[in-house]
């Protein structure tokens, strides 16, 4: 972490949690983070229970996030939300561009692109997932993979745009699997990526840019990944399903 970027820990509980458990969870969570003022807290439960969600985090420290966001204001998209649709109850991040969105149904970085961009125009903040499956490890191409989807997820942002955007670096093989990527390996990974921002927007906008680490964030790992110096943060599946084990992550971000 470096002391100009405020860290940024998300919880994406992808499609876990009625409505009823969400307003459990982030009640309990609520009460794990009380006073926690240096860290900026997200939750982004499934669609369904944003609106409960809502009502339980507003006016405290935990904000809102959605697992994902259309381009389009509205129409004939069947299954699709649109950023209009979150803004309304008053989500304020969007993940993009997940692996498991990129794997299972086929998401695009032109796509993430258009999702990202429509987010931005409605006050919501985009969460930018990129990373590498094992097999592209293991062929040696992490750098490609990632330059190719951060250059493709962020074209035509604004130096505005970009900094109001989140960028998650999350290795394929790490997500979902219980394996962390090690910390000095994703530290170089995320120091490609704010290479990346110097050259597509200038030094002083890719230093103020956060770049989170996925993949198997724990309590017992999170101090570590966290102290990486290009490391801001944490997008965190599994374990943000836990109030205080969650607690505990975003508390190793102080
Ligand atoms: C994620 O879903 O973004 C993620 C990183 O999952 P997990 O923490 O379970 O690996």
């Amino acid at each position: 972490m470096n002391s100009n970027r405020r860290p940024i820990i998300a919880g994406n509980w992808k499609m876990y949690k009625t409505a009823a458990e969400a307003i459990a969870l982030v009640k309990a969570l609520k009460r794990e983070v009380e006073g926690v003022k240096d860290v900026e807290i997200v939750v982004c439960p499934p669609f369904t229970a944003l609106s409960a969600v809502s009502a339980v985090v507003q006016n405290g420290n935990i904000k809102l996030g959605a697992q994902n966001v259309h381009w389009e204001k509205e129409g004939a998209f069947t299954g699709e939300i649109s950023a209009p649709m979150l803004k309304e109850l008053f989500v304020r991040y969007a993940i993009v561009g997940h692996s498991e969105r990129r794997q299972l149904f086929g998401e695009t970085d032109a796509g993430v692109n258009k999702r990202a961009k429509a987010a931005l125009a409605n006050e919501i903040r985009p969460i930018v997932c990129v990373g590498e499956t094992l097999a592209q490890r293991e062929k040696g191409q992490t750098k490609t993979v990632v330059r190719e989807q951060v250059t493709g997820s962020l074209a035509g942002l604004s130096k505005d745009d970009m900094l109001e955007t989140v960028i998650a670096y999350e290795p394929v093989w790490a997500t979902g699997t219980g394996k962390t990527a090690p910390p000095a390996q994703a530290q170089e990974v995320h120091a490609l990526i704010r290479e990346l921002l110097v050259a597509a927007f200038d030094q002083p906008t890719a230093d103020k840019v956060r770049i989170q680490y996925g993949g198997s964030v724990k309590p017992a790992n999170a101090k570590e990944l966290l102290g990486q110096p290009d490391i801001d943060g944490a997008l965190v599946g599994g374990a943000s399903l836990d109030a205080r084990g969650f607690a505990e992550i975003i508390k190793a971000a102080v």
